[in-house]
């Protein structure tokens, strides 16, 4: 069996596409310019390329951005400060802090204090909490995890869906999207054991562990649909920089039905679902003015 390759950017371009007409009725119904405020904290070099990308997808799609670019000493007490200032902005209406924030910050204190209705990331525990029903802000890469299984497959209803990784980021909030569309759902983790035989269980398989090439040819039941959330930087033999997955796609194409690759497969759709957030917001905001 050769897989067919479910493929991100076209996915991706087809929701920027319909925001971005969405924008454009927004703004010439209301005059609102959805603005999503960036806080970035240091100069990681590949927080920098993905910030790139952000906000360049903000442009395309109509949208204003603000970028708030601190240095690397910057004390918590000031970037809560700023969250401070952005929350009661009337302009912005999403607001983002690119991850990862220097040890001195507390990532958690951070994002507690972005005001729920803003937290185009769906990080905060409000907005976690609010996966157990229905409503709130959904996390970007999740929802991109599972836009991309719905364009696939279509409906998930008793699908057997196994994750790998259970960070808050990506694998919770992504077991809890799958049961609400009526997967049966395993979460897997480091501490799991016989992890081969529950993920060959899997007739959907979602990983995101952060290891290159983990999930094994012999693991994967065939014909089952992958998803492949990990993004590692390794390097060729002639030393150039390459991205893989945590599957080995080489392999797992001949085994799997459907599979991401790396690039190409969820990268884009995060960011496409960070626009569709941001969106939502600045819509909300509107319910929200008196
Ligand atoms: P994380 O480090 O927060 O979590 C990793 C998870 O993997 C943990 O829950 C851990 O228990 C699990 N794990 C580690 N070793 C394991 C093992 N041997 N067996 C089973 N499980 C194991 O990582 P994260 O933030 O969830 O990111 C995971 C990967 O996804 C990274 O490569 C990251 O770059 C990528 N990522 C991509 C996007 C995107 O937009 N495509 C977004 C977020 C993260």
């Amino acid at each position: 069996m050769v897989a067919s390759v479910i493929d991100g950017k076209v996915i991706a371009k087809r929701l920027r596409a319909d925001v971005k007409k969405r924008v454009a009725v927004l703004t010439s119904d209301t005059g609102l310019i959805p603005g999503l405020a960036v806080i970035s904290v240091g100069d990681d070099p590949a927080s920098e390329i993905y910030l790139r990308n952000k906000l360049n997808g903000l442009a395309e799609v109509g949208m204003r951005s603000m970028e708030h670019r601190l240095a690397y000493s910057t004390k918590e007490e000031f970037t809560l400060d700023l969250i401070h200032d952005l929350n009661n902005d009337s302009s912005v209406h999403g607001i983002l802090v690119q991850i990862p924030l220097p040890d001195h910050i507390n990532i958690d204190r951070v994002i507690g204090h972005i005001r729920p209705d803003k937290d185009v990331d769906g990080l905060h525990n409000q907005n976690m909490g609010q996966l157990l029903s229905q409503g709130g802000m959904v996390p970007c890469t999740p929802l991109g995890c599972i836009t991309l299984l719905r364009d696939q497959l279509g409906d998930l209803a008793g699908l057997h869906a196994v994750v790998v990784g259970r960070s808050r980021l990506v694998g919770k909030p992504l077991a809890q999207l799958l049961l609400r569309e009526n997967c049966t759902v395993t979460v897997t983790h480091s501490q799991t054991r016989d992890l081969p035989r529950l993920v060959r269980m899997a007739d959907v398989l979602i990983v995101a562990v952060g290891i290159p090439k983990f999930i094994q040819g012999d693991w994967i039941k065939p014909g089952a649909t992958i998803i492949d959330v990990g993004i590692n930087r390794t390097r060729t033999a002639q030393g150039k920089i390459r991205l893989v997955g945590d599957v080995d796609f080489e392999v797992a194409k001949d085994i799997a039905g459907a599979i991401t690759p790396v690039p190409g497969g969820v990268g884009p759709m995060t960011i496409a679902c960070l626009l569709l957030n941001t969106l939502q917001a600045a819509k909300a905001s509107l319910q929200n003015t008196p």
